[in-house]
């Protein structure tokens, strides 16, 4: 039996790649417009760093983690998401002694033992940005309007941003008092994991996907109705930010985010047309997490961009155009001496940039004809015995169907020239 990839996982073909380098693209020049830097983490880290920073109570150390001893019986965790380690380098490297805040992006992959299905893998790749050592409403804004404005400029349809406050450790705590109190008749009756979040983390059950739960909670006390002053104003002038960055959002109370270390503002941005797994951004402020990690009191908020998802909702949305990159020529050598000097010209066109190739096979005249037109080649440079001893090139245009003998001497000024007039 052949060997296959772990599930959950996926091979990026060309065709498909170019997609990716494409939203990479958009995603640097986006974070240099707005001032974010890319950091780059280890893909693994010792397990302690995401049971403190993600949180105990969530479902990405509860379940998901991919977590092993190494050889030198340390337990190690393939990350599961950025922010945590983002934070440990931030304290590591002590960034919080510079000019602040500190304005981070990072991009790559992340893994968690999930359910693999449409859009939900055990190895995906997230775009995450970070702010750390800003506490104003105007650095939330700054960072959902990023994320905004980078899925309007792909073209994205459909888009929802609902933004929400889960308040501070005060106010949070009045909130869980109140919302006990409203789940305690029915308490059995919620989901299993639910009722052990009854008493570890009640504020999560608003977030359940199970259906008896969510008519269960129908009306229940959101953090909203308890939000302390600075909450609420904090609250108040992120709002008025947003709307006047020109962003659509939408108040949503039941928005909790699944991560412990939240605090304040947390939101989502989701998109139609995908299937079940809308939700391509998650974010929020978490003011509690690098002091978590072992650095000083420091605020922080930021966001995770589910890159698969994002490329599905282009796709539906009719962006997800082919854009492979096309060879501009091809030369066809027959024999050995032909194959020397169109060799030396291919060299010679490739170290200026210009994308050129030749046969690799020893294949036919007709054969390599074929394979120049399915890779949509420009230019068909065809060289062979009789060619060689005439020094002369054909030169086909592969998209008008017509061709020319040119020098030998004469084909690389040529096709330079004909490059220079195609880009
Ligand atoms: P979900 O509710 O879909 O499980 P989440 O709350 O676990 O999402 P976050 O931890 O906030 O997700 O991660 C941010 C983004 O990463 C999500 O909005 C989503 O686009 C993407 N994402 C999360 N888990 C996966 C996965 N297993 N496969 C693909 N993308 C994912
Ligand atoms: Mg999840």
């Amino acid at each position: 039996m052949a060997i296959q990839r772990p599930k959950g996982t996926q091979d990026l073909l060309p065709g498909v790649v170019e997609k990716w380098q494409d939203l990479e693209q958009h995603i640097r020049k986006i974070c240099r417009e707005y001032g974010y830097e890319e950091i780059r983490t280890p893909i693994f880290e010792a397990t302690e760093l995401f049971q403190r920073g993600v949180g105990e109570t969530t479902d990405i150390v509860n379940k998901e983690m991919y977590s092993f001893l190494d050889k030198g019986d340390r337990s190690i965790t393939l990350r599961p998401e950025g922010t945590a380690s983002v934070c440990r380098a931030y304290v590591e490297n002590k960034l919080y002694g510079g000019p602040q805040p500190v304005k981070l992006y990072y991009m790559g992959p992340m893994f968690r033992y999930e359910r693999p299905q449409a859009g939900r893998f055990r190895q995906f790749h997230q775009f995450g940005v970070e702010v750390l050592g800003a506490d104003k409403p105007i650095v939330d804004a700054e960072v959902i309007t990023l994320v905004w404005d980078l899925y309007t400029r792909l073209g994205l349809k459909g888009l929802e941003v609902h933004v929400n406050s889960v308040g501070c450790p005060t106010c949070r705590a009045e909130h869980r008092t109140k919302l006990q109190k409203f789940l305690a008749p029915r308490r059995e009756q919620l989901c299993k994991d639910c009722q052990d979040r009854f008493e570890r983390n009640p504020m999560r059950i608003l977030d359940c996907k199970n259906a008896t739960c969510q008519e269960i909670t129908q009306g229940a006390p959101t953090t909203l109705d308890t939000l302390c002053p600075e909450c609420s104003e904090h609250f108040r002038e992120l709002r008025e930010l947003l709307t006047a960055a020109g962003v659509r959002y939408k108040v949503d109370p039941r928005l909790v985010r699944g991560l412990d270390y939240y605090r304040k503002t947390a939101f989502e941005v989701l998109v139609e047309d995908i299937g079940a797994q809308s939700a391509i951004c998650g974010g929020g402020r978490y003011d509690g997490l690098v002091q978590e990690v072992g650095g000083p009191q420091t605020p922080g908020i930021g966001f995770a961009m589910g890159v698969e998802r994002v490329l599905a909702a282009l796709q539906a949305s009719g962006q997800g155009s082919d854009r492979r990159p096309k060879e501009f020529v091809m030369f066809i050598a027959l024999g050995e001496a032909a194959q020397k000097e169109a060799f030396s010209i291919v060299s010679a066109l490739r170290s200026k940039g210009i994308p050129a190739s030749i046969d690799l096979l020893g294949r036919s005249l007709k054969s390599q004809l074929k394979s120049a037109d399915k890779a949509q080649a420009r230019f068909a440079a065809i060289l062979g015995e009789d060619e060689l001893s005439r020094q002369v090139v054909i030169l086909r245009d592969l998209a008008l169907g017509e061709q020319i003998e040119v020098p030998l001497d004469e084909v690389k000024e040529d096709l330079i020239h004909k490059w220079e007039e195609e880009v």
